[in-house]
């Protein structure tokens, strides 16, 4: 389903218009953009094409990496807003089918994850060396909190169809004896990842748009060539807890490369991007939900420029069985939900792929050994608590705004 118009909605309502028929499952966002056309008075009103000024904005509404993509663009005009959101659209999907799932045999993750306990290793491409190098590393300094390995335990849980299946009355949740077999196979320690000489698969680029999208991540990480990555027997990737913010930042690498697009907000599920200045000079407003209703937020960022926000929390996907619920946010230790006396953790830095991740590993840090990783990056974080308390770190303080009506 793809949507594309210039009107006057609130994007809280528009993301509750496509949430609609997750009976069941916690399938939502974590953070919405608050600016836009008529984000302040929620009103359904569409306004005609005709006669506006030229800078827009255009918003568009789309679905792509099981997630709600939402645009917001300011461009020359509505062709270039469009031709931006297309390829936008294009990329992620490419993303998603060519590298990052692990359902699609057509991705690198599906084969790399066929070629675990072959022995001979898998060549990766330069994205996905970095993207599993950045993986290891936050594993180590979060302790093992963070785990991209963790594939075969979120397949047991079955995570994905809790965001599409109406009917969850029927869910089992695994038995110990299935989870420690999981849990056998996982472990960052035994991902092994050497860097080699670029192949020639790596550096191929059939399109304008394939070169941006296989461009390396960040220019510091540039090296010369991809990693051989060895994965033993029973080890499977799930790269749910970056996949986002690995988007975000080839979507960077598309709005520097649109010369007609001038800004734009991108909301994609629980992370969101900002990118260059509004005609107006105005900052960005990007709302952080509150885990306690979901409709509303809790308060406000106000940013001005390129911004990563992730949010990860125990409310955005969750499955409830016996009167028991169950979150996405899994221990590497145990295998069942964290166990965490945060409700959402959100992230704040100019690193899209380091946000996404540090929001996950931070949720299941809890605020004091999260705020201390945050730190080692750069980042700053901001946690809702269990009991409705509000912790951030010294840094998050003057851009954040606190809803004082909230529930
Ligand atoms: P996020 O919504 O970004 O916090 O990511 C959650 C997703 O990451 C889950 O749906 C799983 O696919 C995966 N995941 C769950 N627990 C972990 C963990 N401890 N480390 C890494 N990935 C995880
Ligand atoms: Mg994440």
């Amino acid at each position: 389903m793809k949507l594309f118009f210039r009107t006057v909605i609130s994007c809280i309502i528009m993301t509750a218009i496509l949430c609609c028929g997750c009976a069941g499952t916690g399938a939502g966002r974590a953070a919405q953009p608050e600016d836009g056309p008529g984000a302040e008075d929620g009103s359904e009103q569409q306004l005609s094409l005709t006669g506006q000024g030229a800078a827009g904005p255009w918003q568009s509404m789309d679905t792509a990496m099981g997630t709600v993509v939402q645009q917001t663009i300011y461009a020359e005009d509505q062709e270039a807003a469009e031709d931006f959101s297309r390829q936008a659209s294009d990329l992620l999907s490419r993303l998603e089918r060519e590298e990052i799932s692990w359902r699609l045999d057509t991705s690198e993750v599906y084969r790399a994850n066929a070629s675990a306990g072959s022995g001979e290793g898998f060549d990766l491409s330069e994205d996905l060396s970095v993207l599993l190098e950045a993986c290891k590393e936050l594993w180590e300094r979060s302790d093992g909190a963070f785990d991209a390995t963790l594939g075969a335990v979120t397949r047991l849980w079955n995570i994905d169809s809790w965001a599409v299946e109406e009917d969850t009355n029927d869910f089992v949740p695994p038995s110990e004896e299935e989870l420690k077999q999981a849990l056998s196979t996982c472990g960052s320690q035994r991902m092994r990842l050497v860097r080699e000489e670029l192949t020639e698969s790596g550096s191929a680029a059939e399109s304008d748009l394939a070169a941006i999208a296989s461009a390396p991540l960040r220019e510091e990480n540039g090296q010369a060539g991809g990693c051989r990555l060895y994965l033993p027997e029973g080890m499977r990737l799930d790269l749910g807890a970056v996949g986002k913010g690995f988007a975000m930042e080839k979507l960077f690498g598309l709005l520097e490369d649109s010369s007609d697009v001038t800004a734009a907000v991108i909301s994609l599920g629980g992370s969101i991007l900002t990118y260059g200045s509004k005609p107006d000079g105005e900052p960005w407003r990007v709302g952080i939900v509150n885990p306690f209703d979901t409709s509303g937020s809790i308060g406000t960022l106000t940013l001005a420029g390129q911004w990563c926000v992730s949010t990860s929390g125990d409310y955005e996907r969750y499955v409830e069985a016996d009167g028991v619920r169950y979150h996405h946010i899994l221990d590497p230790k145990t295998g069942m939900p964290a166990a965490s006396d945060v409700r959402g953790v959100t992230i704040l830095m100019k690193d899209g792929l380091l946000s996404d991740g540090l929001s996950t590993a931070c949720y299941i840090l809890g605020p004091e050994k999260g705020m201390e990783l945050a730190g080692q990056y750069g980042a700053e974080a901001l946690f809702v608590m269990a009991d409705g308390r509000i912790e951030m770190s010294e840094g998050m303080e003057p851009y954040f705004t606190e809803n004082q009506n909230r529930k």
